[in-house]
């Protein structure tokens, strides 16, 4: 079983903090992948320049979808957002993008978690207008990042290492 560098070297899944080996955890949620909008996603942080170190379809179970939301466990939507993320309609299109300063931009491009607040351009402020249905999930910090690869992508072998062709023209 071959294990990439990051994960042989480093104790963490989501690459080193502020380089551009940083990892995000991005998830297309079920209404996203009802809608059509996986390619768009991925479009926007391919474009950008980013790189795709793991994905897949995964219909996750209560158990997952819980430790994922874990902070939100008190909230009143809580069984709702569980429900809707584990019920099997759709799969939630899992994803790790790796690139500078990811965490933070990711979550600049899908915008605020409220779409009637999401800036124009951002992918919930282009194709969201209800909080229950945002299309997206983005890592908020290097530790959620770190939670949320490990809970999703954890078994050797799933994350990817390589090197994007024509990557010295985007990063230098
Ligand atoms: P984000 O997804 O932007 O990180 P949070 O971690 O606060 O935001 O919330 C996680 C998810 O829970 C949201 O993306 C949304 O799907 C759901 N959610 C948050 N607030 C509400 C709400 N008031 N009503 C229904 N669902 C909500």
């Amino acid at each position: 079983n071959v294990q990439t560098p990051i994960q042989a070297n480093s104790k963490s899944l989501a690459g080193v903090k502020g380089t551009e080996t940083e990892r995000t955890f991005i998830a297309v949620k079920p209404d996203g992948v009802h809608r059509g909008l996986v390619h768009k996603v991925i479009e926007r942080f391919e474009n950008r320049g980013y790189k795709l170190v793991g994905l897949k379809a995964v219909v996750p179970s209560r158990q997952l979808t819980e430790e994922h939301y874990a902070d939100l466990k008190s909230k009143p939507f809580f069984k709702g957002l569980v429900d809707y993320m584990s019920n099997g309609e759709a799969p939630v299109i899992a994803m790790v993008w790796e690139g500078p300063d990811v965490i933070k931009q990711g979550r600049a491009m899908i915008g605020a978690t409220n779409p009637l607040q999401s800036a124009p351009g951002t992918i919930r402020g282009e194709y969201c207008v209800s909080v229950g249905r945002n299309a997206i999930h983005g890592s908020d910090s290097f530790e959620s990042a770190e939670k949320e690869i490990s809970l999703w992508f954890g078994k050797a072998g799933e994350l990817i290492d390589w090197k994007r062709s024509g990557s010295e023209w985007v990063i230098s």
